[in-house]
C-alpha cells in the first residue's frame, strides 16, 4: 500500500450566451499551473492558486466539425476534451490495466462544465466516453490467449438522498437500499444493475440511455440536473493466466459529476423544496465535511479523525474515492465571468483543500494456483 495525494485539475469554460451578452468581464487567468482571480470590486485584490493541471478553455472554443472525437490538430487556446484525457485520463486508464482503483470527481456550481467534462455534448465527448473508447482499444492490443478481459458499467444518481438506478428497465424505477459490505465494510447500492460491455458501442448506447433515464425522471431537467449526483461505473477485471498460476486483478473506476456547488440560499422556499435544499445541503456539506477531516488526517493535524462518511448517502458511496484506496482527481470547473465571482472563489479555495489529501492505493489482484 501506498500514500498518493488527490491530484486536482481546474478548467476554465468559456463565457455563455447570457454572459456575453451582459459584455460580462473575465476575472480569471491562467498562468502554467497557476490560477489567478480578481475581486470585481477591488482590482488590487488578487487571490492565486496552483493545482497538478490548468485548462484554459474560455475563448477560441471551435465546435467539432464531424469528428468522432474533438479535434485537437485546431491551433487554439482552446484546451479541448482530448488534453484532459491526455494529460491525466490516459495515466488513469494505465492504472486501472494495472489494478488500481481510480476516480475522476466533478465539482464547480452549475453550470461550469462539469457535465461537459465528464460526459460532453453531442460530437463534444467527455472524459467518460473517450476513456471508455481508449479502454476498449486498449484491450484490442493486449488481447491474446493468456489474458481474459471483463468490463462491465453502471449508472446511477443520488438525488434527494436517495439512489435510482439509471440503467434499470423496470417501471416504476425504485430507489436502491444502501448497505453496507459484511467484511470490506464498504457501501454499495443494492441491486444496481451491472450491465457488461463488450464494445464502446455498448458504452456509448448504455451512457445514452442512463442520461435519458435521468431527464425523464424529471420534471424540470433543469432543476434536477443541477441538483443531483450522477456516478457512472466501470469495472474492468482481467484474468491472466501464467506459466505458474492465474492472476485475477480488478480495477473500479469511478466518475462522478457531482451536483452544483453554489450555496442555496433563497430564504422564501418551503415542502418539497425545502426538502431538496436540505437534502443536497447534506450530501455537499457532508462532502465537505469528510474533505476537512481528510485534510486533518492527511496533514498530521489528527492522527485518528472521524471521517463523516456515513452521514449521506452519497459519501457513503464514494468512500474509496475520498481518502480510501483509489487513485483520485478532482475537476473543479469554473466560470470565468465577474458575476460568478464568489462561486469561483469557492470553488478555488475547495480545490486548494481537496489537494492536500492522501488516498492509500493498491494493486487489487488474487492469484489462483
Ligand atoms: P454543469 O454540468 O456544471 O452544470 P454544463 O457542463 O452543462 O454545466 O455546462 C453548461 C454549458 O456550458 C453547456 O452548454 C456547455 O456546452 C458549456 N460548456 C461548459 N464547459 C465548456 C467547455 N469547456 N467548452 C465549451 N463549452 C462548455
Ligand atoms: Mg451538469
Amino acid at each position: 500500500m501506498c500514500e498518493e495525494l488527490i491530484q486536482v485539475a481546474v478548467r476554465l469554460r468559456p463565457f455563455n450566451q447570457r454572459e456575453n451578452d451582459r459584455h460580462a468581464k473575465s476575472i480569471v487567468d491562467v498562468d502554467g499551473k497557476t490560477i489567478f482571480i480578481m475581486d470585481p470590486l477591488s482590482s488590487q485584490e488578487r487571490k492565486q492558486f496552483s493545482f497538478d493541471y490548468t485548462y484554459w478553455s474560455h475563448d477560441d472554443f471551435i465546435q467539432a466539425p464531424s469528428a468522432i472525437f474533438q479535434a485537437d490538430d485546431i491551433s487554439s487556446s482552446y484546451n479541448s476534451q482530448r488534453k484532459l484525457f491526455d494529460d491525466f485520463g490516459r495515466d488513469l486508464l494505465k492504472s486501472a490495466f494495472s489494478g488500481f482503483n481510480c476516480s475522476v470527481f466533478a465539482y464547480g456550481q452549475t453550470g461550469s462544465g462539469k457535465s461537459y467534462s465528464m460526459i460532453g455534448y453531442g460530437v463534444n465527448r467527455g472524459l467518460i466516453p473517450i476513456t471508455c473508447n481508449e479502454l476498449f482499444e486498449e484491450i484490442e492490443n493486449k488481447k491474446d490467449s493468456h489474458t481474459h478481459f471483463q468490463v462491465t458499467l453502471s449508472m446511477m444518481e443520488v438525488y434527494n438522498e436517495q439512489v435510482r438506478d439509471l440503467l434499470s428497465r423496470k417501471m416504476p424505477k425504485a430507489c436502491l437500499t444502501v448497505r453496507q459490505h459484511p467484511t470490506s465494510g464498504y457501501f454499495y447500492p443494492q441491486d444496481l444493475c451491472t450491465m457488461p460491455v463488450d464494445n464502446y458501442k455498448d458504452v456509448e448506447r448504455l451512457l445514452s440511455e442512463g442520461i435519458q433515464n435521468r431527464t425523464i425522471a424529471s420534471t424540470n431537467m433543469n432543476r434536477t440536473s443541477s441538483r443531483a449526483h450522477t456516478i457512472v461505473t466501470i469495472h474492468l477485471d482481467q484474468i491472466i493466466q501464467t506459466n505458474y498460476d492465474e492472476i485475477k486483478r480488478m480495477s473500479t473506476m469511478n466518475f462522478i459529476d457531482l451536483a452544483g456547488s453554489e450555496t442555496l440560499t433563497n430564504p422564501g422556499i418551503s415542502g418539497d423544496r425545502l426538502n431538496e435544499r436540505t437534502n443536497i445541503n447534506r450530501s455537499l456539506s457532508t462532502f465537505e465535511n469528510v474533505v476537512s477531516a481528510l485534510v486533518d488526517r492527511s496533514s498530521g493535524v489528527k492522527q485518528k479523525c472521524f471521517v463523516p462518511y456515513r452521514e449521506s448517502t452519497l459519501t457513503k458511496l464514494i468512500q474509496n474515492s475520498l481518502g480510501g484506496n483509489s487513485k483520485t482527481i478532482m475537476l473543479a470547473t469554473l466560470s470565468p465571468a465577474d458575476v460568478n465571482y464568489h462561486e469561483t472563489l469557492n470553488t478555488l479555495s475547495f480545490a486548494d483543500r481537496v489537494k492536500r489529501i492522501k488516498n492509500f492505493i493498491s494493486i487489487n489482484e488474487i492469484a489462483f494456483d
